[in-house]
């Protein structure tokens, strides 16, 4: 079972699975819920232009934030192959 948050391919544990949580780590849980936040903030009706230029760039960070953990995960992933590989021969 995939975790919940979008943009993460990480796979739950079974313990994960078996206490019925949605993500397979704190900082996703985390993002999901800043990007909730961030969601909620971008349904207010915002006047000022500098109020709706300050949310684009929070939201951009956050993204961004995103991005950079996957890319992350990703080379530990890749590593620990490289690791297995190395023990292996
Ligand atoms: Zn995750």
């Amino acid at each position: 079972m995939p975790c919940a948050r979008e943009g993460c391919s990480a796979e739950l544990s079974p313990l994960q699975v078996k206490a019925g949580r949605p993500y397979c780590c704190s900082l996703c849980e985390l993002l999901a819920a800043e990007f909730d936040r961030a969601e909620a903030m971008c349904r207010d009706q915002y006047t000022s232009p500098e109020a709706e230029a300050l949310l684009t760039d929070a939201w951009t960070a956050l993204v961004a934030a995103g991005d950079a953990f996957a890319e992350y995960r990703q080379a530990v992933q890749a590593l620990s192959r490289l690791r297995a590989l190395r023990d292996v021969s």
